[in-house]
C-alpha cells in the first residue's frame, strides 16, 4: 500500500470491541489477567499500551522499519538511543546538530567520559572516514541540519560508519518520512521528535525511534519498559491523528516553503536564503536525491544580529517562538532561542541567522506579512 494510505489505516482497524473506526484512548494502567501470566498481551502500560501500539506499528511503517519504538519526547528517545553505548565509547556528531541533543551530549554525556567528535556537514560528505576509527560506535546524524539546512549524504556517511562497525542513527525530524526515509539509504535506526511535522499541530511533545535491525530493536523495547521514558495514551493519540494528514501537510509545506524562499532570495534585507530546494543552495543535487521535496524549513541572514532579533519580532502571522513543523507559521532567531546552548562553541549558530518554520496558511498572507517586516527592516537600518 502506498505511503499515504498505511498513514491513516496501518495499525488501525477498527475497534474489535465496539466498532470505533480511531483507535481508542485506552487511558489504563493495568490490564485484568484471566490467570497469572495470562493476558491479552498487555500487563502494564509502562510496557505496553494499545494506543501507543497502534503509534509504533503506524509509524514504523511510514519509515519503511520493522520495529518502531515511542517515548515521551525526542530528546527523551535521543537519552534512550545514548543507552546503546558506555562510557568509553567514541561517538562522532553532525555539529549543527539540534540545540538540545547538543546540550545534553556536552554537559550530560561527556562529563560521564562518553567521547564526542563534532563534525561539520561538509567534512561528513568529504572526509567522513578520516574521523571515525574502531572506537567510533555510533555516529549521528541530521539532514536537513538545525538551523543551517546542510544535507548529509546519509548513503556514504553511513557505508563509511559500516566500515568501523560503528550505529548510524539519523535524526529525520526536518524532513519527516514523507519526504525521506534513511532507513532505506543505509541509516541502522531514525530518530524522530514527533512534536514537530508527525503530530503537526503543536499541541503535543513526542519522540520515537525506528529500525530494522532485530537486535537493536529488542534492545530498545527492552530500554523503552527499562528506563521509562513513555509517551500517554492520549499524546499516543494526537500523534496518531496528526500522521493521518502528514502527506498533505508536507505538500503544502513544501509548496509555500518554495514560494517564501524565492521571495527572500529576491529582497534586498536578506543577506543569504539558506534553503536545499533553491538552486543555489549547495546541498541542492544530493537533497533533489535523496529527498522527495525540500521541506518547510528555510534559514536565512539578515545584514546584522540587531536586524534578526528586530525583524523576529515583527511579524504578525509568523509568531515568534521556538520549535517547528506545525500547521502554523513560526519565526525565531536560534543564536538566542533554540540553538543558545552552542553559543560559546566554534559551530555556534551565525547571529543574523533567522529561522523559519512555514506553515499551511494563504502563502501570499505570509509572503505580504514577511514583506512588511522587512521594508520596516531596511528602512532602520542607516546604510
Ligand atoms: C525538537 C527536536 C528534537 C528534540 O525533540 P523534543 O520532542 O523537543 O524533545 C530533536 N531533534 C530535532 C531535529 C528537533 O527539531
Amino acid at each position: 500500500m502506498d505511503f499515504e494510505t498505511r498513514a491513516i489505516h496501518e495499525g488501525q482497524e477498527p475497534d474489535p470491541a465496539t466498532g470505533a473506526v480511531t483507535v481508542p484512548i485506552y487511558q489504563t494502567s493495568t490490564y485484568v489477567q484471566d490467570a497469572v501470566g495470562e493476558h491479552k498481551g498487555y500487563d502494564y502500560s509502562r510496557v505496553a499500551n494499545p494506543t501507543r501500539t497502534a503509534l509504533q506499528i503506524c509509524l514504523a511503517s511510514l519509515e519503511g522499519a520493522e520495529h518502531g519504538i515511542a517515548f515521551g519526547s525526542g530528546i527523551a528517545a535521543t537519552t534512550t538511543a545514548m543507552h546503546l553505548v558506555n562510557p568509553g565509547d567514541r561517538i562522532v556528531c553532525v555539529n549543527d546538530v539540534y540545540g538540545g541533543v547538543y546540550r545534553m551530549f556536552s554537559q550530560v554525556y561527556s562529563p560521564k567520559g562518553y567521547e564526542f567528535e563534532f563534525v561539520s556537514a561538509d567534512e561528513i560528505n568529504s572526509n567522513f572516514r578520516e574521523h571515525l576509527d574502531e572506537r567510533t560506535r555510533l555516529v549521528w546524524l541530521e539532514s536537513p541540519t538545525n538551523p543551517l539546512l546542510n544535507v548529509i549524504d546519509i548513503r556514504a556517511a553511513a557505508a563509511a560508519a559500516h566500515e568501523v562497525g560503528a550505529v548510524v542513527v539519523v535524526d529525520n525530524t526536518f524532513a519527516s518520512p514523507y519526504l525521506q526515509q534513511p532507513l532505506a539509504l543505509g541509516a541502522d535506526i531514525v530518530l524522530h521528535s514527533t512534536t514537530k511535522y508527525l503530530s503537526g499541530h503543536s499541541d503535543v511533545v513526542g519522540g520515537f525511534l525506528a529500525t530494522n535491525d532485530p537486535t537493536i530493536a529488542e534492545r530498545l523495547y527492552f530500554l523503552q519498559k527499562s528506563l521509562g521514558a513513555i509517551p500517554g495514551p492520549f499524546d499516543c493519540w494526537l500523534v496518531l491523528r496528526g500522521i493521518k494528514t502528514l502527506a498533505v501537510r508536507m505538500r503544502q509545506h513544501c509548496e509555500n516553503a518554495r514560494r517564501v524562499a524565492a521571495f527572500l532570495e529576491s529582497h534586498d534585507s536578506v543577506e543569504r536564503v539558506l534553503y536545499p530546494g533553491l538552486p543555489s543552495h549547495p546541498g541542492h543535487e544530493l537533497a533533489s536525491r535523496q529527498m522527495r521535496d525540500f521541506g518547510g524549513m528555510i534559514s536565512f541572514l539578515a545584514h546584522s544580529e540587531e536586524e534578526a532579533v528586530e525583524l523576529v519580532a515583527r511579524t504578525a502571522i509568523w509568531k515568534l517562538a521556538e520549535s517547528l513543523g506545525g500547521v502554523e507559521s513560526l519565526i525565531e532567531h536560534p543564536a538566542r532561542m533554540t540553538h543558545a546552548s552552542t553559543a560559546d562553541a566554534p559551530f555556534a549558530a551565525p547571529r543574523n541567522l533567522v529561522r523559519l518554520s512555514v506553515g499551511i496558511e494563504s502563502v501570499d498572507d505570509l509572503i505580504a506579512d514577511l514583506e512588511t517586516a522587512l521594508v520596516r527592516s531596511a528602512a532602520a537600518t542607516p546604510s
